[in-house]
This record gives C-alpha cells, structure tokens and sequence, in this order.
C-alpha cells in the first residue's frame, strides 16, 4: 500500500500560505510577515531601536516528509545559518518519518511498517524514538486514558481502506461493515503489547494486531525538532501539519507569535473557512484535530479520520478540539482523546492536566475553552 501523496487540500494550503496566511491542517499561523514562501530577510525594521538588530526572519517550507506542510520561521543572523539549520531539521524530520512511516519500507529499518509486519512472530527490536513513543503510549492506555488508542491499527486500517476507495471513486463511496468494525475490534488491546525495556523490542501476543501511531506521531517529531531549534536557534515558529511549536518570542519586538484556530464551521478542507481565534504564544505547542481534514463523503455525509473506539465510527462530538501546553505528544495525543470524549468528560479532564489549556468547537459552533485559555486566546482576553 502507498502512502497517500500530498493532498488537493494540502496544495491549498501552500496557496494561502503564498497569499500571506500560513495554514496548518488545523492551527494556523497567521503571523502576516511570518509566512513568506521562501526563505528571506525580514524587511529593515521600523523602529529606531530594532534597527540595530543583528536578527533577521527567515521562513523555510518543505513538503517532502510526513505527508504535510512543514514551515520553519526562525531568528537567525544570515541566511547562511538559518539554512543550515533548517536542512537539519527537514533531515531529522525525515529520519523520524521514515521511522514513524507505516506504509512504506526501508532497507534495514525496522519502522512501523516492519513492525506492524513481524511484532507478531517475533520480537522485533526497534529504533529509540519508536521505542520511547510506543512506551509512553502505553503508559496513557495503562493510566486509563484510552480515547486515544494507538493499537486500534486493526480499526482503522478498515477505515483507511474505505476512505482512501471513496476519495478516488466518490460515487462507489461506502461504508465499511460494522461486522468488519466490530471483528477487528476484538483486537485492539494495548495489553497485547509488551514493550521489552532491555531489549528495545516490541512484541504482539494478538495476531490480528496492528499499531497506527497517526494520533501522535507528528507531536512526537515536533518535541524533538523544538529541542533541537532550542538549541541552535531559540526564537522559532515550527509547524508540522496541525503541530504548531512556538519557540521564544519573535526577535522583532513582539513579544508572541500569533497561532490561528483554523474556523471548522466553515472549513472544507485545510486552509478553508477562516481563522476563529489568534492565540499569542511562546515556549509552547498548539495542536489541533478538526472533522474537516481527511474525510470522505458517503451519502452526502461526511465521514472523517478521527474514530470512536466504543462506537467504532467517526466521533460526531466536535468540529475542532485545539491544545495548548508544553509537550506536543500530550497535545497531539489529547486532541485526538478530547475529539472523541464528550465536552463535560473532556472538560473533567483538561481541568484536572497542569499546565493544559484547551478549546472546543461543539457541532452547533459553541465555543468552550478552559479558563487559562483565554491568557492566550484575542477573543477571550478580559473575560
Ligand atoms: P491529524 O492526522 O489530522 O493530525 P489526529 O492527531 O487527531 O489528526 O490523528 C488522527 C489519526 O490518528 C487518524 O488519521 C488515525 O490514523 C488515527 N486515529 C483516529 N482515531 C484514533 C483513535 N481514537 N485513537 C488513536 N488513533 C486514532
Ligand atoms: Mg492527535
């Protein structure tokens, strides 16, 4: 099977990225002078004071991994260093794409797809970062949290197969059985996976069951490029597809980046429908799932990527659910988990995460946040 290739929606979303807005599946940056295509200095600054600044902008945009747009906007002295610096990125992008990837193989890797192969046969040995996800995955299963559940692959890979056949031949366009759903269903348990520290290995005691990491992967990559643009060039905006990570404030003068919510009421497809809030941000990553990405139309009823492990269908909760904190596993992982949970099970727990701040879209457009929210947010600023 193949990977999907970068999608109409996604080309859009480079379109409107050229028109000056930069648009993530899901959040947004909308940082006006931010989204240049290309990479180039920012124009001479205004002020007398930032004239001297040593600091330049420069934006980077790549499509060539994980299936998405990736933009890098960062601070740097010359567009030397922030070349350099943004090839190691897009390098170590690739290396965790490759690792994460669960369609394709890879000479000598044993990747996802080689996992999801062989874990069944026999232990399978596996690169550290997949190692580590998987390992605090299960933690999250272990600890009750089991909205999100990566060993659903055996589930969703039915609904792949049904929606990747509905998008290339929109009037065949079914539903999968539910006597499929439901078989699959029966094995789907994080239990029958056993994670050997010592060994790195992963293990399957259920034949029939299969890992898909897409609720996580990206916020996964997105912690560990952050680290490294800490490292070499702190005030930086990266988004990779709906993962937004926001590094030390702008070297401009402002003292955030502005992060958009994508508006879903009025969303088709990624780019589409407008912004709903701007949310002012630094040193923090802003994720969010929405119902209008990735999805395909079946009676005239849309029917999208995010599923309900009790029902076994596309949750009908939410239009959009957007994260904010400092881990971006945790929120990529927690916008798929409060996609799915009702409002008043979600808000429990948002309220009961530190350091956790949340925004949900209901399907009548209600907008509910958690009270920190709205230090971030334009629209619920003096609340
Ligand atoms: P996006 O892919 O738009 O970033 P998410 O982070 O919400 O959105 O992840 C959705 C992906 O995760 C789906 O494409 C599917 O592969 C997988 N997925 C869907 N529902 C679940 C679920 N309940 N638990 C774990 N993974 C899921
Ligand atoms: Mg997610």
């Amino acid at each position: 099977m193949k990977k999907t290739k970068i999608s109409k929606a996604v080309l859009s979303f480079l379109l409107i990225l050229t028109l000056c807005t930069g648009c993530a599946p899901a959040s947004v940056i909308t940082d006006p002078t931010a989204a240049v295509p290309t990479a180039s200095p920012a124009p001479p600054p205004a002020d007398a004071s930032a004239e001297e600044s040593p600091w330049h902008k420069f934006t980077r945009t790549d499509m060539s991994v994980f299936d998405t747009v990736i933009s890098l906007i960062g601070f740097a002295k010359e567009q030397a260093e922030f070349d350099a610096i943004a090839d190691e990125a897009v390098r170590r992008l690739r290396e965790f794409d490759h690792i994460f990837d669960g369609y394709n193989e890879y000479e000598g890797l044993h990747n996802l797809y080689y996992v999801n192969r062989y874990a069944a046969q026999e232990p399978v040995e596996i690169p550290e970062p997949l190692f580590d996800l998987l390992s605090w995955c299960k933690e999250q299963w272990e600890a009750g949290l089991r909205e999100t559940n990566v060993a659903m692959g055996a589930v969703l890979s039915i609904w792949h197969e049904y929606r990747d056949a509905g998008t290339k031949n929109p009037d065949a366009a079914q539903l999968p059985p539910m006597e499929d759903l439901q078989s699959a269903s029966q094995h789907v348990s994080f239990d029958q996976v056993t994670l050997d520290e010592e060994k790195h290995t992963v293990f399957f005691s259920d034949p029939a069951l299969t890992l898909d990491i897409g609720a996580v992967a990206k916020g996964y990559a997105a912690d560990a490029i952050a680290d490294y643009l800490y490292s070499v060039m702190p005030s930086f905006l990266l988004s990779l597809g709906g993962n937004v990570y926001a590094g030390q404030p702008p070297l401009d003068g402002r003292a955030a980046w502005a992060v958009g919510v994508q508006d879903p009421k009025h969303s088709t497809e990624v780019g589409s429908g407008g912004v709903l809030d701007v949310l002012d941000v630094h040193d923090k990553t802003v994720v969010t799932s929405g119902d209008y990405w990735r999805y395909y139309v079946v009676d005239g009823e849309r029917y999208h990527h995010i599923i309900d492990p009790e029902t076994l269908m596309p949750s009908r909760k939410m239009l959009s659910v957007t994260i904010l904190c400092d881990s971006s596993v945790l929120a990529d992982f927690l916008s798929t988990a409060l996609f799915v949970l009702s409002y008043e099970d979600g808000r429990k727990l948002a309220d009961s995460l530190e350091g956790v701040e949340v925004m949900w879209v209901l399907p009548d457009g209600t907008v509910e946040a958690t009270e920190g929210m709205a230090d971030y947010a334009r629209s619920l600023r003096g609340r």
